[in-house]
């Protein structure tokens, strides 16, 4: 699946594309370096696919569904291959851990303990998932009429992933919407493409048809030729709420479904009663996971006026335990942020954040003088108004603030354009509910903070996106409802007996 191409002296691989069961150039030869982020070499090469490519990639996976290849097949032989699949990819995890940990900079731990095993787990719930989604109980609504409802697959369907978790986001979208019996083109992150392809070459090994799952690699220009594809009938976009404004405007003119998991911005609301330790613990693992590039991230915790001092001393001490370096090392805890671009925009929000205090960190740590690593950065003195507050950094930057009570935590945490996920902490069981059902947020944990679960949804509110990733509302938000109307009674119709309150005649 590979060339070689030489560079500076140096051989990379140039990882080619999978389009309708070929591993594929691109014609027009765009390449771009893939980077380790965490050494800045290069480690492979990727095509920029043009919109030739993009184009052939979309017809083969229309020719694959309008075939009836993919959908014709029983919900049993579908999971079969999804069963078998996602096998392939455990027997693969160690040598997928450690591709994703060099092309992320995550620590090989995270990969191969947190990431792929879950992923694996998520293909297997939807392989299952697949075989228990019956329809409605077909019924009489009209005289003389049988409704029956059926599922269906929407059709093509355009993948587009981002670099914070790309192996397991790519199984995010590709499980459901296989499962659902579409077929798909996935464009990973231009950062962030091998492991995808690695998994598509695992999927033809499953025995998956041609044309079922298709991969591009690129960035914008590629995503822009694919998600305005007029033969694409839906999009299913992870990446920055920006980005999704203009995937909606490219969708606009041939009225594609959206399945939308955009930007975050998760407050983490810590009471005077909850176990100050346990949360500690769990601020400085939900703050800094995947150096901070998490959609669900805390990155504003807002401690109860009477736990502050507390609650703050405590979390520097344990903060300043995290131990950032090598991502392949075992006792690594942080890695690198993904790129170049993406450091010096965590410092420029800290930069324009007068008047915060940088309690710990807000730099790039002296002893690693190769790679794109920042410290763990906690920051106070900062207004519910100012941009560290109020955008999403991306980093592993978090900000403490304050909050008098029960009231204003809950207001103060709901004060962003976001959604996605949020988390309460108090030994309390009826404030825990009523705070939880108050924050406006995809997902909320009560005294945990990331914990997800393949049967359980994910996905925003507000500016955070719409449609559910994993369980059973990925399968329904991938598949579409038809109604069918079986006339029953065999006798001759009038033209106005399409009402349902019988004949008026
Ligand atoms: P991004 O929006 O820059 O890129 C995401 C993908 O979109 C990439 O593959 C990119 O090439 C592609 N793209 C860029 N412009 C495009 C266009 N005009 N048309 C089509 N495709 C285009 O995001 P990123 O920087 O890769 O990822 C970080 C973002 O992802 C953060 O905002 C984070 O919160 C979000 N994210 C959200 C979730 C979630 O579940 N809500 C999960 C992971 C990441």
């Amino acid at each position: 699946m590979t060339a070689t191409a030489t560079k500076n002296g140096v051989k990379v691989k140039t990882v080619k594309m999978l389009i309708d069961g070929q591993w594929v150039v691109s014609a027009r030869g765009t390449t771009r370096r893939i980077l380790n982020p965490a050494t800045e070499e290069t480690i492979a090469e990727a095509y920029d696919a043009s919109p030739l490519e993009v184009g052939q990639a979309v017809a083969a996976a229309k020719k694959a569904f309008d075939s009836g290849i993919w959908s014709g097949k029983s919900p049993a032989e579908r999971a079969g291959l999804l069963l078998k699949w996602a096998g392939l990819i455990e027997a693969n995890l160690a040598e997928l851990a450690q591709l994703e940990s060099q092309n992320t900079g995550k620590p090989i731990k995270l990969a191969r303990d947190g990431d792929i095993p879950f992923a694996v787990d998520n293909l297997r719930f939807f392989a299952a998932a697949s075989r228990v989604c019956e329809g409605s109980a077909s019924g009489e609504y009209s005289p003389g009429y049988t409704s029956i409802i059926r599922r269906e697959p929407v059709g093509v369907v355009a993948l587009v992933a981002p670099w914070n978790y790309p192996l397991m986001m790519a199984v995010w979208k590709l499980g459901p919407a296989l499962a659902a019996g579409n077929t798909c083109v996935i464009k990973p992150s231009e950062l962030t493409p091998l492991t995808t392809l690695e998994i598509a070459r695992l999927a033809q090994e499953a025995g998956f048809p041609d044309g079922v799952i298709n991969v591009v690699t690129g960035a914008e220009e590629t995503g822009r030729a694919l998600t305005s594809h007029p033969d694409v009938r839906m999009i299913s976009f992870t990446g920055d709420t920006e980005t999704g404004k203009k995937i909606m405007g490219q969708a606009a003119s041939t009225v594609k479904r959206l399945h939308f998991e955009l930007g975050g911005k998760a407050p983490f609301v810590v009471f005077e009663d909850a176990d100050i330790a346990a949360a500690v613990q769990g601020a400085v693992v939900a703050s800094f996971v995947n150096c901070g590039q998490d959609c669900t991230a805390a990155t504003r915790i807002y401690v109860e006026d009477g736990a502050l001092k507390r609650f703050t001393e405590a979390f520097v001490k344990e903060a300043a335990k995290v131990r950032v370096g090598d991502p392949s090392k075992a006792d690594t805890d942080m890695g690198p942020l993904i790129c170049a671009e993406q450091r010096e925009r965590v410092e420029g929000f800290l930069a324009r954040a007068k008047g915060a205090k940088v309690l710990l960190g807000g730099a790039r740590p002296k002893s690693l003088k190769k790679g794109f690593f920042f410290e763990p950065t906690i920051v106070s003195g900062v207004s519910q108004d100012a941009e560290l507050v109020q955008k999403e950094i991306f980093g592993p930057v978090v900000c403490i603030l304050s909050f008098k009570n029960e009231a204003e935590g809950i207001a103060l945490a709901n004060d962003v354009p976001y959604g996605l996920a949020g988390s309460v902490w108090t030994k309390d069981v009826q404030k825990a509910f009523r705070v939880a059902n108050a924050l406006r947020f995809g997902t909320v944990w009560v005294n945990d903070h990331l914990p997800i679960a393949s049967e359980m949804p994910h996905g925003g509110f507000k500016q955070s996106g719409f449609g559910k990733d994993m369980s059973k509302y990925a399968l329904e938000d991938y598949s579409i409802v038809k109604h069918v109307m079986v006339e029953t009674t065999g006798a001759a119709r009038k033209p106005w007996h399409y009402t349902a309150f019988g004949d008026p005649a």
